[in-house]
């Protein structure tokens, strides 16, 4: 039985509006306006310090934009604490509990908004079945590849089944076989449970691969959004057609 879809799974749209972050005098977010739809994957793309982590984050609720507006749903959330937003969260680095058992690594979210016990159990049990790890509550993090780590992770993300998934360069720390295999293992979940997918990568192919739309950033700034093809065959400045142009 994987998490089975019920309203709220289904994804949200999000608005970001005129989006500033500064770290002292630095600019991270400058002036970033960009609409998702709901159920849409879009992927953040550019090098690093571009600022696409400190989108996320602000997304997330971890970092407090210094101007503008995050709209979740038509619902101002810029200012709203992450556990009222109904998102889920991957980083690069594995970040389990390595103390814990998978199904407590899994299952914590849901500890968390005080869930019962035997309730905890069977959506943690419905989560890793819907990464293809049922059978693996009891084993440790370290008992587990570190693609089969990732996977925890991103059971543990729509364990709650939140309308968002937010992905901060999942698969960088993945050797190549394992990476393509999680990019598969992502598209799948993303259409299964119809989530609104945010994919911050600096790989373009990844990118390309993967999204039905691109953001590329530079310096903090919002250079191009298109659709995947489009952005390959027609770049909208000199930036964006070098960085593209990179991969081949
Ligand atoms: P990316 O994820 O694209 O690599 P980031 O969003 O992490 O970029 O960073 C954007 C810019 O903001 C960089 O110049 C980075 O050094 C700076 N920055 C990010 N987080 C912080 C922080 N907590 N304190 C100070 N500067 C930061
Ligand atoms: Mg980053």
């Amino acid at each position: 039985m994987a998490v089975e879809a019920a309203p709220q799974s289904r994804g949200a749209s999000i608005e970001i509006e005129h989006l500033d972050k500064y770290f002292g005098a630095v600019r991270a977010v400058d002036d970033v306006s960009l609409s998702i739809a709901a159920g849409e994957f879009i992927a953040l793309l550019g090098p690093s310090g571009s600022g696409k982590s400190t989108i996320l984050m602000s997304l997330a609720g971890f970092e407090r934009p210094t101007g503008g507006r995050i709209l979740i749903d038509g619902q101002d959330c810029t200012y709203l604490p992450p556990y009222k937003r109904n998102i889920g969260m991957v980083f690069q680095h594995y970040t389990l509990f390595p103390h814990l058992s998978v199904m407590d690594n899994v299952a914590f979210p849901l500890k968390m908004r005080g869930i019962s016990k035997a309730e905890r159990r069977r959506q943690a049990e419905a989560a890793l079945e819907t990464v293809r790890l049922a059978g693996y509550g009891q084993r440790m993090p370290k008992q587990l590849s570190g693609g089969q780590q990732q996977r925890v992770a991103l059971a543990r993300a729509i364990v709650y089944r939140p309308r968002v998934l937010l992905m901060d360069e999942p698969l960088s720390a993945l050797d190549k076989n394992l990476r393509e295999e999680m990019q598969l293992e992502i598209k799948r979940l993303h259409s299964e449970l119809g989530l609104t997918v945010v994919f911050v990568t600096h790989d373009q192919s990844e990118a390309l691969t993967m999204a039905d739309r691109i953001a590329i950033l530079k310096s903090g700034r919002l250079q191009q959004v298109s659709p995947a093809r489009e952005l390959y065959e027609r770049p909208s400045n000199l930036f964006t057609a070098s960085f593209i142009g990179e991969m081949n």
